[in-house]
């Protein structure tokens, strides 16, 4: 796995879970949508009602899961959590739906990636809470509809522009999750040190967050392996020459970007002439699926000002050209 993979695989969830805030005050960082959720959540609790089904977009690690969860804590619901992965027929989504109690909270990762059939069954279901359940087999097969409770559907996307239009519009609320500034990792951080029981200096923290991509899932990554080096090579302590060395060891650089986005910038500028270059070829030339290219470099590429995305491709930019030591070409943008 790569040290700044916003993804993150199972074992590194449950290492995670013990690190989630559990309120929204705790919750630093996405100041926005933390004040729409409060009111959403607040508003709902005066009228004495679930509040709307609520859809969270943004790039993987940012928090969409933990706010999901805050939201239940805070309904003081219980929370039921599938992704749209593990939804491929509309049974298992019916058996999931037909299940729920009033109030309860159910959330839905990767929705964009649920079947079609499934999709359907829950646009009916978050509208009239109902679902048709089909008794029999064939032409004698008959649709019985099934009344729910109402409850709240938790949905979280990479994009939401993935989701189609009739399943967006069925969120009352939208949340966008951006990246998070330095400081609010700083935040995470230092309390997340805390929780683990490492002493760590603010210039060691600081050195960290601004090598994280403004992704808390990264941040924590990068501190337990700052952590690890600090207990092998000094004295335990995560300050900021064990962060520096630790990073450089892992290939993570001053601006967070690793092999792979190198690779990307160098297959740009020295392959494709700065471009622009479709996706699949460029992730043929750093040899990447595609979907690593763009879910893994691109975002941060595009928000660093690195990498341009055009209608016939990607393109460097004059500080992709820059960081590189290159010279840009003098249509180069940006
Ligand atoms: P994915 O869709 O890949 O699961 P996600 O957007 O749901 O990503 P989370 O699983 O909620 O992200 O968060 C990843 C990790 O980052 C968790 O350990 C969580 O505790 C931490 N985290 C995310 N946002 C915050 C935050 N604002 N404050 C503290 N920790 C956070």
């Amino acid at each position: 796995g790569r040290m700044v993979d916003p993804r993150g695989d199972d074992e590194e969830r449950q290492v995670e879970a013990a690190l989630r805030p559990r309120r929204l005050a705790d919750f630093p960082g996405q100041q926005r949508v933390r004040e729409q959720l409060g009111l959403v959540l607040e508003a709902a609790r005066r009228r004495g009602s679930p509040p709307d089904h609520v859809l969270l977009s943004g790039p993987p690690g940012l928090g969409k899961t933990t706010l999901a969860m805050i939201i239940a804590g805070e309904l003081e619901q219980p929370i039921r959590i599938t992704s749209g992965p593990a939804i491929q027929h509309a049974g298992d989504l019916a058996a999931v739906l037909s299940s729920m109690v009033e109030g309860e909270v159910l959330f839905l990762d990767e929705i964009h990636r649920m079947s079609r059939p499934a999709e359907e069954m829950l646009y009916l279901a978050m509208e009239d809470f109902r679902v048709d359940v089909i008794v029999g087999k064939g032409p004698g097969a008959t649709a019985i509809p099934l009344e729910l409770p109402p409850f709240t559907v938790v949905g979280a996307t990479t994009r939401a522009g993935l989701l189609p239009a009739p399943l967006r519009d069925r969120f009352g609320f939208t949340g966008h999750l951006d990246f998070y500034a330095t400081d609010d990792l700083v935040t995470i951080l230092t309390r997340n040190a805390d929780l683990l029981g490492i002493e760590a200096h603010e210039d060691g923290i600081r050195q960290i967050a601004s090598r994280s991509r403004g992704t808390p899932r990264i941040a924590n990554r990068l501190l337990r392996r700052v952590r690890d080096w600090a207990q092998v090579h000094g004295r335990g302590v995560v300050d900021d020459p064990a962060a520096r060395a630790a990073l450089e060891l892992f290939d993570v650089d001053a601006l967070g970007l690793d092999r792979l986005d190198r690779a990307v910038l160098e297959a740009l500028c020295n392959r494709f002439g700065g471009g622009p270059v479709g996706l699949s070829t460029l992730a043929v030339a750093v040899g990447e699926e595609p979907d690593t290219v763009e879910t893994v470099a691109e975002p941060y590429l595009v928000r660093e000002g690195f990498m341009i995305r055009t209608p016939r491709g990607r393109a460097a930019s004059v500080s992709a050209w820059e960081h590189l030591g290159l010279t840009p070409p003098a249509d180069a943008v940006g």
